[in-house]
């Protein structure tokens, strides 16, 4: 990958400062037209993204085809079709007090915005965000990560050829490129990856005073009560485990339950794990490997061989670690003083949901968190009773799917949010505007000096 000089940095955003002064990204017209170019990049393009994907961590295509492509394309389908509601003034009316004037909020821009994404899932973590900017009227650099070098390259490539360069940008290059690009002459930084970066993103947003989105990972716990239907529940964990390898920020991280659902729910995870991927997974052209060796060595060292009970095995020359169930886990393990992001599934047992409130409860708030029960007052009394990102109930990883619902963490897990109308919000500054009206001078005698007890009665 060819960085981008650091001499380029303030002539980029010089380019996009003159751009945005020039009010060219306000044109509704505008944006849709750079909607439009996003879609139909995700379209005509996505086999070389699958293919890029493929060569920096053997993602198979279909990842990339649906969980970032797939999902992009309908994210601006949804833009596009809501964008002319969301980016109008919209008109309010509160107490009698205020009535002369007419008042509403109007959706501003704020200017360039920085969208550094991780390398996981390299296309949806840089595009998605892109269209909340684009919609909202905005420039934007896209800074993608260094770990998945092709895909980077293909995200500069294609953004070049379809995108209008006057106003999008892409950055390549690591530590020193995003160094350089938070000092610069930034109006929002939107950022996805690791909480420990997160923080150094948020105090140089902090110097310049400028709004600040982290989408950061965690731990997200899984809660399987006794009455959950287990072989539904066993197949959907699974695939939240492994797509991608388990590096996915909503991955199930742990699983909580009783020692009698974890007997019963150990052969289905294992059935459907043996049905996605045979008996042989690092054949298998669906299973994912992890990004690079550092990555490969850390997830590695964090299986215990006397707690596997399924899988376990790992190839250093393919960066492979196999489908791996552990079991006996308790907190003092090394499986549970980090986000896994890997495909290693540890089962630590609780006698009941109390117990499991207080485990979810007494650890930095997870970006999910998910319960499996036939219950809905059980779901809900754990929902009640803890806090996290989102969380999806019978399911995982999918509650980030439908662009009317919110996606984000909340305390170590991410600050802000975005999909749909909540990224127009997030990349919009929401000004207030008031129109008064000359003839109510005389409604407003009250207000003026010198004061006396007749106008401060209330
Ligand atoms: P990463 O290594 O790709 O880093 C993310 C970005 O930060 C990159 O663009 C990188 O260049 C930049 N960066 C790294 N070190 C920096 C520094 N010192 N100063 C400035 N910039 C720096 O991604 P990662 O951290 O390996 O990503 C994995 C983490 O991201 C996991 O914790 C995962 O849960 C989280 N994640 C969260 C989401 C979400 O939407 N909430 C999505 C994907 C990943």
């Amino acid at each position: 990958m060819t960085e981008t000089p650091l001499d380029n940095i303030p002539n980029i955003f010089q380019e996009l400062r003159a751009s945005f002064n020039s009010g060219k990204t306000k044109s509704i017209a505008w944006r849709k037209r750079q909607i439009e170019q996003l879609y139909k990049m995700c379209d005509e393009q996505k086999e070389v993204f699958a293919s890029a994907a493929h060569a920096d961590f053997h993602r198979p295509s279909a990842e990339t085809l649906l969980y970032d492509c797939g999902v992009i394309r309908n994210e601006c389908i949804h833009t596009l079709n809501h964008i002319d509601e969301w980016a109008r003034d919209e008109y309010r009316s509160d107490s009698l007090a205020y009535a002369t004037m007419d008042k509403c909020v109007h959706p501003e821009p704020f200017g360039i915005c920085l969208i550094i994404g991780a390398w996981n899932y390299p296309f949806l973590l840089t595009l998605s965000p892109l269209i909340g900017a684009l919609a909202a009227g905005n420039c934007a650099i896209i800074k993608p990560s260094e770990l998945a070098s092709n895909s980077a390259v293909i995200v500069a490539k294609m953004v070049e050829r379809y995108l209008d360069p006057s106003c999008i940008r892409v950055v390549l290059g690591a530590v020193d490129q995003t160094q350089a690009l938070l000092k610069g002459d930034v109006d929002h930084v939107f950022y996805t990856g690791s909480t420990m970066v997160g923080k150094i993103v948020m105090r140089a947003a902090a110097e310049k005073m400028i709004p600040v989105v982290l989408e950061c990972g965690g731990k997200c716990p899984v809660y399987i009560a006794d009455d959950a239907n287990i072989e539904v529940t066993g197949k959907r964990i699974a695939w939240g485990k492994t797509i991608n390898c388990g590096q996915t920020c909503l991955a199930p991280d742990y699983l909580l339950c009783s020692k009698k659902t974890e007997s019963r729910l150990i052969p289905e995870i294992a059935k459907a794990w043996q049905s996605f991927y045979t008996d042989d997974p690092i054949n298998s052209d669906s299973y994912c490997h992890m990004v690079n060796e550092r990555h490969f060595e850390r997830v590695k060292k964090l299986i215990d061989t006397t707690k596997v009970v399924y899988g376990g095995q790992t190839d250093a020359k393919q960066n492979y670690i196999a489908p791996t169930i552990m079991t006996n886990v308790n907190t003092a393990d090394k499986v549970m003083q980090e986000e896994i992001f890997g495909p290693l599934l540890p089962i630590i047992t609780v006698n009941n949901e109390r117990e499991a409130i207080e485990f979810i409860n007494t650890r930095p708030k997870p970006l999910a968190l998910y319960v499996f029960t036939s219950n809905k007052n059980l779901a809900n009394t754990i929902i009640n009773s803890t806090s996290s990102g989102s969380t999806c109930v019978n399911d995982v990883i999918f509650q980030i799917a439908p662009p009317c619902l919110p996606f984000g963490g909340v305390g170590e897990s991410g600050l802000g949010n975005y999909h749909g109308k909540y990224s127009f919000d997030t990349f919009s500054h929401m000004r207030s505007v008031a129109y008064s009206p000359m003839w109510s001078e005389f409604l407003l005698a009250k207000r003026n000096p010198p004061y006396n007890q007749k106008k401060t009665a209330t």
